[in-house]
């Protein structure tokens, strides 16, 4: 309030006059900045946010005040500034001042076609902006006549009632009104409320004197950049009309000369080489002086150059890396500030192939944007059908109601996956994210035809297996067809950045990688590790499937330690071929967790298949089948309850990991391996598994003669590991929370099923997120706190870690950095974007202190 005081509401700009982007917004005070760097920026007053609120309200400043500055018969431009220009704001209206008398002397300077030009642009404006009347009425028309201007200007007085307002003030006035109400408009305001904007965001308002470009020498106006917005390389670009080749000054684009020498036609370049070379002089000095790259809008005037505005280069994803970086190269910026401007998200684009944000995109249904990036195929209805597409070579879309273990193979072989039921942990979502593969789930309105190989859009298009659709995962929008792309872009600015990162990060950031693919990516992305390896998946992989039914309907203990045999040769190779890759780095190897019927087959055809596969008859299968079936699988039979049950399973991967553990370490690989019990509520559980991990360690030892050095933790994902954690923490030398698990429990909300009522829930507030997606930091957070808290009661040095799909995210990297955390574990494609986020955290606690 007090530092409020010490502005005006009118402020003419000059290098010494008190102004600040929180009272003028970033537009004003960034031609402040111009004008005290010496270019040459036309008289320009600016309106504080105070003085447009109260425009709003209905009370205009002094006009006489505001006007004095431009002299008699201004021709005046209006230009939003708000604090960020990035939350918009309405448009800029050109020409205030244009009436009979302006135009009939500008006429004799710039001829009578530009005057009237002129004039028609700004009756369109203001008829359409300002006094609000249909755009319809007020084409422009092809070439600006008099009669042209004369119908323009009575379709005006038709339409108001009114003659169009000759009084510069008048027209001035109506113009700030108008913006400034717009600005208070509910869309304006939901619009960059979407865009970070607080709700009482204010707007400013520059008045600026034209410099029109046009005349009897050089004239013409333009925009200038000099880094392309795409691939953030430094390069001139731009446009530039100019009048004196003959061509129309104003809104002829066949007139565009363009700025830089090449083959495409005459250029600036050429013909004003000394105005080029200021104008480049200029970018520079905005480089260095405002430390961002700038876009320049100039006009020339008689071959002077004016410098009417600048604004930040728009940019994408990749560019907004590249121009970071190199700011930071050249020292115009810390490297501090180059991790700072970089969205997180963004990294996370740059890592995939995307739709072309230019592209049009005819839209079939819109679900939950699951797996990030972008990809088409024809749409194939099955796994079976997937991997023969994939065979062919053709690539693929997946679209299933819901994936389910079985289609772990389907899922590899196609390039993007869709499924109608699901949220962002569904079984689509955590694969697709650790393959790397484009999914959208819970895309409800979609419907399946299976019998006739359909897919029914929302609005009854109908889409044929073969129909080829792209899946953007980073949208959650399922488009027709295949619209251009952009390629990923790890460059080299990508990997300085994350370098960089590291640098300032305080908490370690591992991977979720289950295949020696994931592992290559987390490795790739530099992931400290592998913080979750979840095992059951290797079950699905070539002809597993078939051993684990059998192992499944083994009769006995004896038969089924048999059939385990047979699968420990392939999760021994499993195991070494991941400890290979992540050589020099910790694995985190989570044993079997899903109930067994989850590897059973649920349609008749499955169970006939298995009755022939295990000689059986049909009827038998079926019943043992139904025996495992479980009222609530997820509360049910699985984890660390399988491994107190039949615990054979987990003797059998304990052997695998540790042969597997004396194989690479005979090869010279240097590895630390933990394992990790999944759904652990009681101490007596892990003590129970701890028992017999360490027996099979010792045999493996004697066997082999090796040391086999391995750590062993719990998962915590029940509410009762995270409240008995001291105890747990007898047994386990780590404890990583699961808080894909832990979520559901502590809500007592099915991961699977909660997309059904989600949407409801939160558009009525009743949960401010869905808590599967972030990290829900009053409840979930609360538990993980005392799990922490206890776990290092139980034992101080405990390794405390998160590994459910949050962990990615800033909610929860902040979360676990503030309680101490050593790391956090998410699908490979996240681990730059986590790397970026840690970093950011560390830098924002930094500046506080
Ligand atoms: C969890 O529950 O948070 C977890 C990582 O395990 P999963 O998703 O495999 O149940
Ligand atoms: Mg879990």
């Amino acid at each position: 309030m007090q530092q409020q005081a010490t502005y005006k509401q009118l402020t003419l700009i000059t290098p010494t006059a008190a102004m600040s982007a929180d009272v003028h917004g970033g537009r004003a005070k960034c031609l402040q900045r111009l004008i005290r760097l010496d270019m040459p920026v036309p008289v320009t007053v600016a309106l504080s946010f105070d003085a447009v609120r109260e425009i709003a309200l209905g009370r205009m400043p002094d006009m006489v005040d505001l006007m004095a500055p431009f002299g008699d018969q201004p021709l005046l431009s209006v230009r939003p500034s708000s604090l960020d220009p990035d939350w918009g704001g309405p448009g800029a209206i050109l020409n205030i001042g244009m009436n009979a008398e302006c135009h009939a002397e500008m006429a004799k300077t710039v001829g009578a076609r530009a005057a009237t030009a002129l004039y028609l642009r700004f009756v369109q404006s203001y008829a359409v902006h300002v006094a609000r009347l249909d755009p319809d009425e007020f084409d422009l028309p092809a070439v600006a006549t008099e009669d042209s201007l004369r119908a323009m200007l009575a379709a005006y007085e038709f339409e108001t009632d009114e003659p169009f307002p000759d009084d510069p003030a008048v027209q001035l006035a109506e113009v700030l009104r108008s913006m400034a109400r717009a600005w208070e408009g509910t869309t304006a305001r939901l619009l960059r409320q979407a865009k970070g904007a607080p709700a009482d965001a204010g707007l400013g308002l520059v008045v600026q004197a034209m410099a029109l470009g046009v005349g009897q020498g050089e004239c013409g106006s333009g925009v200038i950049q000099y880094v392309d917005s795409t691939t953030g390389q430094r390069r001139i670009k731009g446009r530039y009309l100019g009048q004196s080749q003959g061509r129309e000054a104003l809104g002829d684009v066949e007139g565009a000369i363009y700025l830089t020498r090449d083959d495409r036609g005459p250029s600036l370049e050429e013909h004003c080489p000394d105005t080029f070379a200021q104008l480049v002089a200029y970018g520079d000095l905005c480089r260095r002086k405002l430390r961002e790259e700038m876009q320049v809008e100039f006009t020339i005037e008689d071959g002077q150059l004016h410098i009417l505005d600048a604004v930040r280069v728009q940019r994408n994803s990749r560019a907004s890396v590249r121009i970071a970086v190199a700011l930071a190269e050249d020292r115009i910026i810390p490297r501090e500030e180059a991790l700072m401007r970089v969205e997180p998200a963004a990294l996370s684009e740059l890592l995939h192939r995307q739709v072309d944000p230019t592209a049009k995109r005819d839209l079939i249904v819109r679900g939950i944007a699951a797996s990030p990036g972008a990809a088409a195929g024809r749409i194939v209805l099955t796994a079976a059908e997937a991997q023969a597409s994939a065979a062919r070579g053709e690539p693929c879309v997946l679209v299933r109601r819901e994936t389910t273990p079985e289609d772990i193979r389907g899922m590899h072989a196609a390039q993007a996956v869709l499924t109608m039921r699901g949220g962002v942990t569904s079984h689509a979502a955590v694969i697709g994210r650790g393959l790397g593969v484009p999914c959208v789930v819970g895309a409800s309105e979609l419907a399946i035809d299976r019998k006739r190989g359909l897919i029914i859009a929302p609005d009854g298009r109908k889409f044929a297996a073969g129909d080829v659709i792209t899946v953007d995962g980073t949208t959650g929008q399922v488009i027709v067809g295949e619209p251009p792309m952009l390629e990923a872009a790890l460059d080299g600015a990508f990997k300085t950045l994350l370098d960089w990162a590291d640098e300032f990060r305080d908490i370690g950031v591992r991977a979720n990688a289950d295949t020696p693919a994931d592992a290559q990516t987390a490795r790739n992305f530099a992931a400290e590790g592998i913080g979750l390896c979840r095992t059951e998946h290797m079950f699905f992989e070539g002809d597993r499937l078939g051993v684990m039914r059998e192992m499944i309907f083994a009769e006995s203990s004896d038969d089924r330690r048999a059939v385990l045999d047979r699968l420990l040769p392939m999760q021994r190779a499993d195991f070494q071929a991941l400890f290979g890759i992540m050589a020099g780095k910790s694995v985190c190897v989570r044993l079997f967790d899903p109930p067994l019927h989850e590897f059973l087959p649920s349609d008749k055809q499955g169970l006939r298949d298995l009755a022939e596969q295990l000689a059986l008859p049909v009827a038998d299968v079926t019943e043992r089948v139904d025996a495992l079936s479980e009222y609530n699988p997820m509360l049910g039979m699985r984890g660390v309850r399988l491994g107190i049950a039949i615990p054979e399973i987990y003797d059998m991967q304990a052997q695998a990991i540790f042969e597997a553990m004396a194989a690479v370490g005979n090869a010279g690989t240097d590895i630390a391996v933990e394992i990790m019990i999944p759904l652990v509520s009681a101490m007596r559980e892990v003590e129970l598994v701890k028992g017999r991990i360490d027996a099979v360690a010792n045999a493996v030892r004697s066997k082999t003669k090796t040391k086999l050095d391995y750590h062993l933790g719990v998962m915590v994902e029940t509410p009762r590991a995270a409240l008995r954690a001291q105890d747990i923490a007898e047994y386990a030398e780590f404890l990583s929370f699961g808080t894909n698990d832990l979520t559901q429990m502590t809500y007592g909300l099915s991961r699977d099923d909660a997309g059904r009522f989600m949407s409801a829930y939160v558009q009525q507030g009743v949960y401010v997120e869905d808590p599967f997606h972030t990290l829900d930091i009053e409840g979930v957070g609360e538990l993980i706190a005392i799990g922490a808290e206890r776990g290092r009661r139980g034992r101080s040095d405990v390794v405390l870690s998160i590994c459910g799909e949050h962990a990615g995210s800033r909610v929860a990297i902040e979360f676990c950095r503030a309680h101490g955390f050593d790391y956090v574990s998410c699908s490979p494609f996240r681990v730059p974007v986590a790397r970026l986020t840690a970093a950011q955290s560390a830098l924002r606690d930094r500046m506080k202190t």
